[in-house]
């Protein structure tokens, strides 16, 4: 039996999205673009699933975009926002501890003369929106915070941050990364402050290949692709109907039951935790207010990738730290405080409300065998 505890890295698909990918190949194949019956049709899908986005991040469908997927909407946010508002400000403030697609984009933007200063954590690995405050001035264009990271689940300040960043400057764009929030951890969009959220279909049950950017209605930021006209010319080329299409069915399926998902979440994580602290020689990363979804551990002396192999054995699914960093170490652990040697050791289990009790036993176990069978 499988025990897939991955859900940070990616989801499976829900019936709802597989089967409207299915009915945009067979039936719903036109191109949005077409001016024929075909096209229209086709349309009505992409704006359907617009609006079904939009109620469940809780905005206008207008003020959404189609993306490829989060790193998208992160590249089209962060260098569309740098591209219209940075000529005469460069200075760009973010986190130490956000996602390769922002931390990347970003390198990229300080190649071409932006000042990036990238905050870091406290010695008790929290945030305080006055850390970021500090660093606001009259050269700073552009802040981008994520809501939950991606490694350990910390919740970021971001309400407080942009509210704060807002009230200092309100020319400043606010961009948040809530790929792993967006229908996992409740929050309010219109009270995170953010002029730009990026979000991704394939961490919220629909497919890979979909994501969305949200521009809140008055903000402009340039394209940095260029060919049609599609997505208000921000974001050109054909859109991917069918995976469109999954993401606004899984978005609406979801948006249904972000309580009661947190909740099960919540009560997976507590068993977890207490299972694991009757084991000796494993470090838990039990943030207070984390997201329930994700829990980061160690066990100093196991190389992470070797335990993952093990455990892939037993058809038990987990990350080593942050799957986008395939093995190589992202720093963002290090930032948070953690040692060398339980950097080497990390691992990310991470959850969705189809997990159960057996699959908690069988990863339990199986991090004891390992344990007893390996050699460190
Ligand atoms: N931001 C965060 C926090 C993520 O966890 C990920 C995916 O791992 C991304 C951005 C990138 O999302 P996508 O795979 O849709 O490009």
């Amino acid at each position: 039996m499988e025990h897939y505890l991955d859900n940070a890295a990616t989801t499976k698909p829900c019936a709802e999205a597989a089967e409207a990918v299915v009915r945009c190949m067979t039936e719903q194949y036109g191109n949005p673009s077409s001016l024929h019956r075909k096209g229209l049709e086709a349309q009505h899908v992409m704006e359907h699933a617009r609006q079904q986005v939009a109620a469940a991040l809780g905005c206008k469908a207008q003020e959404l975009l189609f993306t490829s997927g989060a790193t998208e909407s992160t590249n089209l946010a962060l260098r569309g926002a740098a591209a219209a508002h940075g000529r005469k400000r460069k200075k760009i403030i973010t986190s130490a501890v956000e996602h390769a697609s922002v931390r990347q984009t970003l390198a990229q933007l300080e190649q071409q003369g932006f000042t990036v200063v990238a905050v870091a954590p406290d010695a008790d690995g929290r945030y305080h929106a006055e850390d970021f405050l500090r660093e606001v001035d009259g050269n700073t264009c552009l802040i981008s915070m994520m809501l939950v990271n991606n490694e350990n689940g910390y919740r970021m300040p971001v309400e407080e941050t942009f509210r704060g960043v807002k009230r200092k400057d309100p020319e400043i764009l606010t961009h948040c990364d809530a790929v792993q929030g967006f229908l996992k951890v409740p929050f309010r969009t219109r009270s995170l402050n953010a002029d730009l959220i990026s979000l991704s279909g394939h961490k919220v049950h629909a497919l890979k290949g979909a994501g969305a950017l949200y521009l809140r209605q008055g903000v402009r930021i340039r394209p940095i692709l260029f060919g049609g006209h599609q997505e208000k010319s921000l974001r050109p080329g054909t859109e991917s109907v069918p995976l469109i299409a999954a993401f606004g069915a899984a978005a609406e399926k979801l948006s249904q039951t972000v309580q009661e998902r947190y909740e099960k979440a919540a009560q997976l994580r507590a068993s977890l935790i207490a299972q694991l602290r009757t084991m000796e020689g494993v470090l838990i990363r039990d943030i207070p207010d984390a997201s329930p979804y994700v829990l980061s551990i160690s066990m100093p002396g196991y190389r992470s990738e070797i335990i993952l192999h093990y455990l892939e054995q037993r058809e038990i699914y987990i990350s080593s730290g942050s799957a986008c960093s395939k093995g190589a170490s992202s720093g963002v652990l290090e930032a948070f405080g953690a040692k060398p040697a339980e950097v080497d050791s990390a691992l990310r289990i991470s959850f969705c409300a189809e997990n159960t009790e057996d699959d908690i036993a069988a990863l339990v176990q199986g991090l004891k065998d390992a344990r007893q069978g390996l050699v460190h």
